[in-house]
């Protein structure tokens, strides 16, 4: 059941895919969610669209129609068109949901990878908002991996956790440098951590602050911006 799939043809606007009548009946839509909507998934990342799969047109809602044995979607003048029209079995095309909890846990720990190339970035001496492209992009894979699929819930998830761990690695740079240089006087990390904001404000270096913040908040959306929309068209 590792790989239902049988053979793949792809067509002008169609590809069709092969998969062993799956027993018993009851399991047909279960098993037809779970090996399309991955593939569909896939498809919808590199931009492609659901459409009529004679004419191509996306405008419309697809009926499912049943022709010679086998299941097409098509735009409803297609549909109509054909000999001996009938709306297939209603078959749910929408992809089993995402396991939140595990998926949040999961962006949690990829953005922590994006957080530590924050840090070292920063350290480094170059603009540490590159940094905001990698957590975006590890955020949401950690979501994927963890909850099994990028659905909508599981974005908006991630945006939360990356946009809070992205504040919170910017101010830990920030408060790495002012600890490097008033550790000698007495103060701990976790205090300058907490009058970070005092600091940077007397010694001018708010500006700076934001300014690196916001380049890595700007990053950020170019780099999920693409997997946001195919996510929402997905699902
Ligand atoms: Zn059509």
């Amino acid at each position: 059941m590792d790989n239902p799939v049988s053979k793949i043809q792809t067509y002008m606007y169609m590809c069709v895919v092969w998969i062993p009548e799956p027993q018993p009946e009851p399991m047909i839509p279960d098993i037809l969610n779970r090996t399309i909507g991955p593939i569909i998934d896939h498809l919808a990342e590199y931009n492609y669209i659901s459409g009529c799969d004679k004419c191509g047109n996306s405008s419309e809602v697809l009926n499912c129609c049943e022709i010679d044995g086998g299941y097409h979607f098509q735009c409803s003048k297609c549909a109509n068109a054909l000999p001996n029209y009938s709306q297939a079995v209603s078959i749910n095309t929408k992809p089993a949901k995402s396991n939140f909890i595990a998926g949040l846990v999961g962006a949690f720990f990829g953005s922590l990878i994006g957080c530590a190339a924050w840090i070292l970035i920063y350290k480094l001496g170059y603009i540490a908002g590159i940094a905001g492209a990698i957590t975006a992009i590890c955020s949401m894979k950690g979501y994927e991996l963890l909850g099994g699929r990028l659905d909508k819930k599981g974005v908006v998830g991630s945006v939360i956790i990356m946009l809070i761990m992205i504040f919170v690695a910017n101010k830990a740079a920030w408060t790495w440098d002012a600890y490097d240089s008033l550790k000698d006087y007495g103060w701990s990390f976790a205090e300058l951590f907490q009058e970070l904001n005092y600091i940077l404000e007397e010694s001018d270096l708010m500006g700076r602050y934001i300014a690196d913040l916001a380049i890595g908040y700007v990053l950020t959306a170019i780099a999920s911006f693409r997997t946001i929309i195919a996510a929402f068209h997905a699902s």
